[in-house]
């Protein structure tokens, strides 16, 4: 007789694995599907930064599920460290924007000044307070905003401790098992199709990053795909303190000496090659905002595929499909995302209540007729 699992998770990324470490933790027997590695996709492509202030502009829900997500990194980490032995190196400690022109710094005050309203750590800083902070820095920025509880972790790393975690915790990864199909049958998930057979389950998370909508038989759209991101690293003798953004780049120093400089984005489909222009732009927009880092050597470079939904918001919760739930278009917050939607998709299928509301990612979105 076949096994009956209690979920699948079809995708063994940050997000699928964060997910099934969750769900192993409450007892369930969990199977991750993955096409190819575990953790070999988006997951250790990204720069790691932690920055829901830094990059909002108002509040909104989306806004309330990163600033949470970030607040639950020390705790995660600290569990991560104690299961694994492995230091994620999470540091919440800021992250500086700096305007190169008036126009950037008017943007940047908006922010400041909603972010203050609403009594969130945030700090203006004059250009000379900022060069202060920021030696690396070119010294006749505009000015800028330091956003303090704003952050990085070294995702790279942070992705191997959780599918070390999810597998001390008893969760089977299948590696290089592709997902085919969503088996379904009156209204409720059956299970999943995989190239090595099929696996029965009344629970399957879909978690496939870029790939999410491999499924076009569904009984609703899930119309995730792919925007590329390039990054290159750089080793240096002067490192910046901290992650700094520009208008045009995030410069992000790795405790091993790497300094990355990020990152492009492209919605023209499943490419992951680094092309020559990406090197010279956010070299060049990396160096113009911080000269000090000019001595720089080539480290390396790389590509990497987001995933993407059509309003570059994530899907998370149930589905019409009984028994199926999404986990993915988390674009560029999936490591930011990560512990949050671990433990309110768990909760949600645990227990049947997410503990968060989650309307405003409901799949539903896009079923409008
Ligand atoms: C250049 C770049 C920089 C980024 N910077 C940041 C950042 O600073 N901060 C931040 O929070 N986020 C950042 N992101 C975004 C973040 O990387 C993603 O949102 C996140 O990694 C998504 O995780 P995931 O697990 O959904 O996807 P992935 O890590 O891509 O994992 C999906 C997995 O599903 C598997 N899969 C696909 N199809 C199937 C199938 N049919 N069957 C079985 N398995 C399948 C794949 O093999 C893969 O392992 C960045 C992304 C890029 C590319």
């Amino acid at each position: 007789l076949p096994e009956t699992l209690d979920a699948v998770v079809v995708g063994g990324g940050l997000i699928g694995s964060s997910i099934a470490l969750r769900l192993a933790q409450k007892k369930l027997r969990v199977v991750v599907l993955d096409q190819r590695e575990p953790g070999a996709e988006a997951s250790v492509a990204a720069a790691g930064i932690l920055s829901p202030q830094a990059e909002s502009n108002e509040r909104s829900p989306f806004f309330d599920l990163c600033s949470a997500s970030r607040d639950l990194y020390p705790p995660f980490a600290a569990e991560l460290e104690e299961a694994t032995g492995i230091d994620v190196e999470l540091r919440l400690d800021g992250v500086l924007y700096v305007a190169l022109s008036e126009a950037e710094q008017a943007r940047l005050d908006a922010r400041f000044r909603w972010q203050s309203a609403a009594g969130l750590a945030v700090e203006r800083l004059t250009a000379a307070a900022a060069h202060d902070l920021e030696p690396t820095l070119r010294s006749n920025a505009v000015g800028g905003v330091l956003f303090p509880k704003d952050g990085q972790v070294e995702n790279v790393r942070l992705t191997r401790a959780v599918i070390v975690a999810a597998s001390r915790a008893g969760v089977r990864f299948e590696a290089g098992n592709p997902a085919r199909r969503i088996l379904h049958a009156q209204g409720r998930v059956r299970g999943v199709e995989a190239a090595s057979g099929n696996f029965t389950s009344g629970c399957v998370v879909l978690a496939a990053g870029a790939w999410s909508g491999f499924d076009g038989d569904l009984p609703f759209p899930v119309p995730v795909g792919p925007a590329r991101g390039e990054l290159v690293a750089a080793e240096a003798a002067v490192a910046p303190r901290r992650v700094v953004y520009s208008h045009e780049v995030y410069v992000v120093p790795r405790r091993d000496g790497r300094i990355l400089f990020g990152a492009t984005m492209e919605k023209t489909g499943f490419d992951k090659r680094v092309k020559a222009e990406a090197l010279r732009s956010l070299l060049e927009a990396g160096f113009e905002l911080l000269p000090g880092l000019r001595g720089a050597a080539f480290h390396s470079a790389w590509a990497g595929l987001r995933p993407c939904a059509p309003d570059d918001l994530p899907l998370l919760g149930r589905t019409p499909l009984e028994g199926l739930f999404l986990a993915t278009a988390h674009f560029r917050n999936g490591i930011l995302l990560a512990p949050l939607t671990a433990r309110v998709t768990a909760d949600l299928v645990t227990t049947g209540n997410a503990g968060w509301d989650l309307s405003p990612f409901s799949v539903t979105r896009f079923q409008r007729l």
